[in-house]
């Protein structure tokens, strides 16, 4: 199995509560994704994430994590084509 381990270049994040910048690191966290295929062969991609603290005392969100296009479980839901009736 190859192993590819990766890390964001973002600074900072944006709170997902209040949308507030903040480059505060709290902490880091290996996020891994198995069984993923690259040219048929085996792959697990070990990926750190960075964990922010929000600098905004007024929000309820105290951190988030950085994140990724490729990270399965914040892959924002499609918008649907329904219209109101
Ligand atoms: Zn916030």
């Amino acid at each position: 199995m190859t192993i590819v381990r990766a890390r964001g270049r973002a600074r900072e994040g944006g709170c997902p509560c209040c949308g507030c910048p903040s480059a505060r690191v709290r902490d880091r966290y290996h996020r891994q994704f198995q069984d993923v295929p690259l040219a048929a062969l085996p792959v697990r991609i070990v990926l750190e994430v960075r964990r922010f603290a929000c600098v905004n005392a007024a929000c309820s969100q105290r951190t988030f994590a950085s994140r990724y296009l490729t990270s399965p479980a914040h892959t924002p839901a499609a918008p649907t084509d329904s219209a109101p009736s």
